[in-house]
């Protein structure tokens, strides 16, 4: 914003003007840093898939962590795998070591019950 004595371009939170010492009219809780980063919750934790595993959910853990397809996930590690000779196969194994498991209560998976039908 400007000042609207001397028209000096002043920061939003400033309460006075930096040029003329005129009050910005900025005061209060409001002034200040103010945090615009995503809301306030528990943080997502990196885990295993149990619901969506080949081989030990890793990369299922990781698609559900970064909110990407799976099979995306999949493929960049298929792919990494021939690149980096099978060193992939070792990160795998260690990631597959070093994250949790989710405890059965995490995130179940909703079944509806329904069974599924073929349209006619
Ligand atoms: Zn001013």
């Amino acid at each position: 914003m400007y000042c609207t004595q001397c028209g000096k371009e002043i920061r939003d939170l400033d309460r006075f003007c930096g040029q003329c010492g005129v009050a910005t009219g900025v005061d209060g809780p409001g002034a200040g840093p103010t945090y615009y980063g995503p809301p306030a919750g528990p943080p997502k934790k990196l885990m295993l898939s149990r619901t969506d595993r080949k081989v030990g959910g890793v990369c299922a853990g990781f698609a559900d962590y970064l909110g990407w397809d799976v099979t995306i996930v999949r493929l960049l590690f298929l792919c990494g795998v021939v690149y980096s000779v099978g060193l992939a196969l070792v990160a795998y194994l260690i990631a597959w070591i070093v994250i949790p498991v989710p405890p059965l209560t995490y995130a179940p998976q909703v079944v509806s019950g329904v069974p599924a039908t073929r349209p006619a």
